[in-house]
């Protein structure tokens, strides 16, 4: 798996250096990633589905896609985003209203090909840790 260090190093902080799984402290070198949506079933390498996993636990998962995904990968997609790992330089939008909306997902729209997110007002497409569009939803930006 292609992962630049940088995102390594930010998902093995984020998870306090220990297993998302088991809690098991890991020592950088001993840490796998785990795609917490797998790749088989369309989960891409964006550091929000991207999880710290000792190899055993990483094993044991194989290819299940966890019950509480929509949640969790949203709440991961926060956190990224607050933390300055999700790139937006092109969107024409206040970078306020976009902080704002982004704390109001609520669902995921699909997952393949891109990661889509969708709050009340706006839905997202996410590529490479990159917001790329936004469609704008309702009625709230269109005066
Ligand atoms: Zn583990």
């Amino acid at each position: 798996m292609n992962i630049p260090n940088s995102e390594k190093i930010y998902i093995y902080e984020r998870e306090n250096k220990r297993c998302f799984y088991c809690g098991k402290n890991l020592k950088y070198r001993q840490i796998t990633l785990d795609h917490y949506i797998p790749k088989s079933k369309g989960g891409t390498k964006e550091v929000f589905n991207l999880v710290l996993s000792c190899r055993k636990c990483n094993k044991l998962k194989g290819n299940r896609i966890p019950r509480d995904y929509e949640k969790r990968i949203i709440s991961l997609f926060q956190q990224a985003f607050g933390d300055g790992m999700i790139k937006s330089e092109k969107l024409i939008i206040p970078r306020e209203d976009l902080e704002e909306q982004i704390l109001y997902i609520d669902r995921i729209e699909y997952i393949e090909p891109n990661f889509v997110f969708q709050s009340k007002y706006m839905r997202f497409y996410i590529k490479n840790n990159t917001i790329e569009r936004i469609i704008l939803l309702g009625r709230k930006y269109e005066d």
